[in-house]
C-alpha cells in the first residue's frame, strides 16, 4: 500500500515535470562548439551572390538575387544569436529585412533552432523537408520554427535570377536537403553543390545503404565544380577546410583560381565519404 502511494505520487510528479517540460521554452544546448565567445567569426563573401554568415563550427549562407535574399540555415536558439547572425547579414552588407525565403537543410538544433526568433523579426518564407519539420516538433514542441513551405524531392525555389533545385538526401536526419544552384566568380557561373547533411547519423543499414547511393548518385551530376561545406571541416582529407580555403581567398591574386572552384575536390570529397560511411556501418555498435 505505502509503496503503491509512493508510485502514485511518482507518477503525478513525472506528469506535472513533463506538462512544465512541454509547455517550457526549450533550454539552450550550450557546448564549446557554440560558444559564440570563441566561435563568432567574421562573415565573408564566397561568390559575387555567395556569403558565410555562420560561426567557427557551423555555417549558415545567404545567397544573393535580384529580388532579394535566401537565407540557408538559421544557426543555434542560444542567447545573442539572432543579433550575432542579422549582424552579419548586415556586415557583408545586406539588409536582413531583404530575405524572401529560409531554407532550413535539417531538422538539428544547430541548423534549425534560430528560426523561431528570426521569424519575430523578418517577414520570410521559411521551408523544409516534412521528415525534418516533425523532428523539429518531436525536439522544440509549440516552439518549433513555423513552416510555411515544404521542400520534396526535385523541387525547385526561383526568386529573380536565381533557381534552387533540391533533392532530398536522407542519412544523418530523415528529411535532409539538399541543394544546387549557381555562382558566380566575377560573372563567371559554376554550379555549386550544398549537402545538408553529409554523415550518416543511423546504423540502419538501410537507410545507410540509401545514403551512400545517394553520394554515388551525386558523382554523376554533370558539372559541379563547388562544394558549400555545412560545416567548417567538411572536406576531403588533407583539404583546407572552409576557412583555411577563406584565407587563401583573401589573399588570391588577380588570376589565380577561386579556392572553392575544384572539381576534383568535390569527387574525392564524395568518394572518401562513401568509403567512410561504409566502415561506419561495418564497425560494431
Ligand atoms: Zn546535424
Amino acid at each position: 500500500m505505502y509503496l503503491r502511494i509512493i508510485s502514485t505520487t511518482c507518477i503525478a510528479l513525472a506528469t506535472a515535470f513533463w506538462f512544465q517540460l512541454a509547455s517550457a521554452q526549450p533550454e539552450p544546448r550550450l557546448s564549446g562548439g557554440n560558444d559564440l565567445r570563441t566561435m563568432a567569426r567574421d562573415p565573408f563573401q564566397v561568390f559575387d551572390n555567395l556569403y558565410f554568415v555562420g560561426i567557427g563550427e557551423v555555417g549558415s549562407y545567404v545567397i544573393e538575387t535580384s529580388d532579394g535574399l535566401i537565407l540557408l540555415d538559421t544557426l543555434w536558439d542560444n542567447p545573442g544569436y539572432t543579433e550575432y547572425l542579422l549582424g552579419n547579414i548586415r556586415e557583408v552588407g545586406l539588409y536582413p529585412m531583404d530575405i524572401k525565403y529560409v531554407i532550413i537543410l535539417q531538422g538539428h538544433r544547430d541548423h534549425y533552432g534560430g528560426a523561431p526568433a528570426l521569424q519575430k523579426i523578418i517577414d520570410a518564407r521559411f521551408g523544409t523537408a516534412e521528415e525534418d519539420r516533425k523532428l523539429m516538433v518531436e525536439d522544440f514542441g509549440e516552439w518549433a520554427p513555423r513552416i510555411d513551405f515544404i521542400i520534396e524531392e526535385g523541387d525547385s525555389l526561383i526568386l529573380g535570377d536565381t533557381r534552387l533545385d533540391f533533392e532530398n538526401t536522407p542519412g544523418h536526419t530523415p528529411g535532409t536537403t539538399s541543394i544546387r544552384f549557381s555562382v558566380f566568380d566575377n560573372g563567371t557561373e559554376h554550379l555549386a553543390y550544398l549537402h545538408g547533411g553529409p554523415l550518416l547519423r543511423t546504423k540502419d543499414p538501410g537507410a545507410g545503404q540509401v545514403f551512400i547511393e545517394d553520394l554515388w548518385r551525386i558523382k554523376q551530376i554533370p558539372g559541379i565544380e563547388v562544394q558549400i561545406a555545412n560545416h567548417f571541416d567538411i572536406a576531403a582529407r588533407g583539404a583546407p577546410d572552409l576557412f583555411e580555403r577563406a584565407e587563401l581567398l583573401a589573399s588570391r591574386q588577380p588570376g589565380e583560381p577561386h579556392p572553392w572552384v575544384d572539381p576534383g575536390h568535390f569527387q574525392r570529397w564524395l568518394t572518401e565519404l562513401a568509403e567512410d560511411t561504409r566502415a561506419y556501418l561495418a564497425e560494431p555498435d
